[in-house]
């Protein structure tokens, strides 16, 4: 029985309950290495660890355990390894970007994970961090994104953001701060294609040299306000979104449609093969142990 959901999940239920089920109830993961994610996590890693303002060597090798410990498959582990290299460059660079604003923060939480009953649904989550202004003592949720795509149009509409809303609405409930803006930061992902012969270590510093010397090019960094009204409605959303997982889940029925516009899903070529009988693609996908639901916590 399903019992949890994140703001993910529940998303990828509103875009199609069928890639839901496909992902979520049956845990497949495909086969194929998807770069950004993994790419994602490691920043993450990253971004735990650089509170501890540990020397250059001592850092790689915090990251490469935390990245053994890590119960992903493993060439998503030896991916992570490979693009290590990537991690100073891109370090360096934010630093420098925004050292001198950082300062007029102190850290009240780092990566911390957060769990919220509703009715018999746990809302999980994990927040980057929660920052103290030093002058005026706000508080402010922090966000950390990896992304290639950002601009205007994306910060224009950020106060609409479910998973911003739900973290808010999270750090105020289980953690009791007032919290209704958020700092949201951007390491961007240069659009340059990996040589012939380049391998993907060497890539992945390229990258982050790249964002070190066009600094203003590759971080992004973007205050967001919310009213306490768009918070609290996040309470209702992830209920209506229960409901409507429960009913599918005790029908046995995960509507399938396809949104204009949706990202590459990666269950495609099951739909195209009718969506019930699976069995024949198992071999372009792994699935995760019943620990690992949500594989946007490990
Ligand atoms: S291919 Fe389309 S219809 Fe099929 S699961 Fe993915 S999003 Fe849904």
């Amino acid at each position: 029985m399903i019992d949890s959901i994140t703001d993910s999940s529940a998303n990828t239920f509103l875009g199609c309950p069928g890639q839901y089920f496909y992902e979520y109830t049956r845990r497949l993961d495909p086969k194929k290495l998807r770069e950004y994610f993994i790419w994602g996590t490691l920043v993450h890693i990253w971004a735990r660890l650089r509170v501890k303002e540990l020397e250059p060597q001592a850092l790689m090798t915090e990251m490469q355990r935390d990245i053994a410990k890590l119960e992903r498959p493993l060439a998503e582990q030896e991916c992570m390894y490979d693009m290590l290299g990537g991690i100073p460059p891109t370090a360096d660079g934010h630093l420098l970007r925004w050292g001198r604003d950082d300062l007029a923060y102190e850290s009240m939480m780092t990566e911390t994970e957060f769990k919220y009953q509703i009715g018999d649904f746990t809302f999980r989550g994990k927040i980057d961090g929660v920052l103290r202004n030093l002058d005026t003592g706000e508080l402010l949720l922090y966000e950390l994104k990896t992304s290639s795509m950002t601009g205007p149009s994306l910060y224009r509409t950020l106060p609409l953001d479910s998973q911003l809303r739900g973290y808010l609405f999270a750090v105020q409930r289980c953690f009791g701060m007032d919290v209704r803006r958020v700092i949201y930061d951007v390491i961007k992902t240069p659009q340059i294609k990996r040589g012939p012969v380049e391998n993907r270590a060497d890539y992945y510093r390229r990258m982050g040299l790249l964002r070190l010397t066009e600094r203003a090019k590759y971080y992004e960094r973007t205050p967001v306000t919310f009213t306490q009204d768009a918070i609290d409605s996040h309470e209702f959303w992830l209920a209506s979104i229960i409901a409507n997982m429960r009913r599918a889940e005790a029908s046995g029925y995960w509507l399938r449609w396809h949104p204009v516009n949706h990202w590459p899903c990666p269950f495609e070529e099951i739909c195209m093969h009718g969506g019930d009988d699976i069995e024949w693609a198992m071999n372009e996908f792994i699935v995760r142990p019943e620990n690992a639901l949500h594989p946007e916590l490990s």
